[in-house]
């Protein structure tokens, strides 16, 4: 029986990570398909504290490599049910099953993606699905919003704020294809692009759990931050975050829950 375990290691399970293994508490965090999360898949970040310009990747094997020095143990496995059972949560994985005292669901959103041509191979050269992270790199340039309805005038009107960005709008079904120089994105469809911003839903990564209560779009509930509506099943970052989807966000999110769940514990302990 593991006294901890978290689920993801983007830097909300990362940060919870450092917190627990410094409290003494051995956490145990299951990868995942998408070892470090979302930031793998940029490279440009400019607004993570400590940083400065730098890559998702490099700020992602910063946090990892401190986890791993402070004795947080890493398994690659994706857990595809978890619920309570007495006085334990139950994990079933792909590889294996895990009974823990407490978890930290960490698991993200994903951006719903369009699925049109040369979107994997551009998705962060030119593609992007955060404007609060990429809008201020294409003053200057050429973008297209692929998108429909208020959240893609939204995001017109956000880049046109940002300063001398040419703004084109088109819808996914319209955009058809993305193209570039095998480096870069080049063109959406026919419009000529220096980058292209994807306003779709955000699909946080939940179905997994069973008796968590959600809301209408798959968000993780909590209560206190951190809590959620089951007892020792604690949830961070942007599987609970239903606005600002950021990963200092994240990472203080994770932190957080790692002092509720070393609290937790020892309320277990006295009883
Ligand atoms: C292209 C792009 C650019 C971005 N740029 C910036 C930026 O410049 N600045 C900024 O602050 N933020 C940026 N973000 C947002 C930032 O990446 C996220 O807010 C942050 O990564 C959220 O962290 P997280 O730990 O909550 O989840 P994630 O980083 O999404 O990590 C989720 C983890 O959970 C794992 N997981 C999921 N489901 C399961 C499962 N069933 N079993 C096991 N593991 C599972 C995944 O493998 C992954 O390890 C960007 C995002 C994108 C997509």
């Amino acid at each position: 029986m593991e006294k901890t375990i978290i689920i993801g290691s983007g830097p909300a399970g990362l940060t919870a990570g450092i917190y627990l293994a410094r409290a003494g508490l051995s956490p145990l965090v299951l990868e995942g398909m998408e070892s470090g999360g979302q930031l793998m898949t940029t490279n440009h970040v400019d607004n993570f504290p400590g940083f400065g310009a730098t890559t998702g990747p490099e700020i992602v094997k910063s946090i990892h490599a401190q986890a791993e020095r402070l004795g947080v143990r890493f398994q690659m496995d994706e857990v595809t049910s978890l619920e309570r059972q007495g006085d334990h949560i139950e994990l079933i994985g792909m590889i294996g099953n895990y009974f823990a005292r407490s978890v930290l669901v960490a698991t993200g959103a994903s951006i719903e993606k369009t699925g049109l041509p040369g979107e994997a191979q551009y998705w962060g050269r030119g593609i992007s699905g955060c404007l609060t992270c990429d809008a201020a790199f294409y003053k200057g340039k050429r973008v297209v919003v692929v998108g429909t309805g208020p959240a893609a005038q939204a995001a017109k009107n956000y880049l046109e704020k940002v300063g001398d960005i040419v703004v084109g709008v088109v819808a996914p079904d319209e955009a058809r294809s993305f193209s570039g120089d095998g480096a870069k994105l080049t063109q959406v469809g026919e419009i000529p692009a220096d980058g292209a911003f994807i306003v779709t839903r955000r699909i946080p990564q939940t179905k997994f759990l069973k008796g968590v209560e959600l809301d209408e779009s798959g968000t993780i509930v909590t209560h206190d931050r951190v809590c959620t509506s089951v007892p020792g099943v604690f949830a961070a970052g942007d599987c609970a975050q239903p606005k600002f989807r950021q990963a200092i966000i994240a990472a203080g999110d994770g932190a957080f829950a790692a002092l509720a769940i070393s609290s937790y514990l020892k309320t277990l302990e006295m009883r």
